[in-house]
């Protein structure tokens, strides 16, 4: 087990976080899952993967946001249903922070929400990943959106999300 920053594990036995075995997508050679379904290779029961040792590059090389520091303790995926992921990619150079809802709902919480003010207040674009429905993708405050932006999402079949008022 490795930890990254002190008193930050993704835990051990029955206190193992299992969350990103639902929400990654997977597809190497010999295996495939989609995001937000549960790996097949995932013991729900004793929260292990039962091929760890082979488990794909994809899982080896994962570390969400709160296994690298970011946040509260206590807001380890499992225990808030929401995965945070820095990503750097197309339009978002300077990156933005991706959401996966492990549980339905999650994305609706008062939590996520707070995140996503939080985020979005100092300048970094929020995508939600939800487990149904369409992707929306959350701007800072001000922010001018381009047409290139906006075609652009429209393109992914991603929606603008828009915040309730504090
Ligand atoms: S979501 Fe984060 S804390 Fe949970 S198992 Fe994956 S990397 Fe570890
Ligand atoms: S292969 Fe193992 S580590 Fe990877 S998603 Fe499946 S259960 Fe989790």
């Amino acid at each position: 087990m490795e930890t990254i920053v002190p008193g930050r594990t993704c835990g051990t036995g029955n206190d193992r976080c299992t969350a990103c075995c639902k929400s990654l997508e997977i597809s190497v050679r010999d295996f495939s899952k989609p995001a937000g379904a549960w790996c097949p290779h995932c013991d729900l029961g004793r929260k292990m993967c039962r091929i760890y040792p082979y488990r794909p590059p994809t899982c080896r090389t994962f570390r969400c946001e709160w296994l690298k520091g970011w946040g509260d303790a206590d807001e380890r995926p499992d225990r808030t249903q929401l995965i945070f992921d820095f990503h750097k990619e197309g339009f978002f150079a300077d990156g933005l922070l991706q959401v996966f809802e492990v549980s339905e709902g999650a994305l609706e919480g008062d939590f996520a929400i707070q995140k996503t003010r939080e985020v979005t207040g100092y300048g970094t674009p929020v995508l939600y990943l939800p487990l149904h429905g369409r992707k929306r993708l959350f701007f800072p405050p001000h922010d001018i959106l381009e047409a290139d932006i906006i075609a652009a999402l429209e393109k992914e079949d991603i929606d603008i999300g828009v915040l309730a008022s504090a």
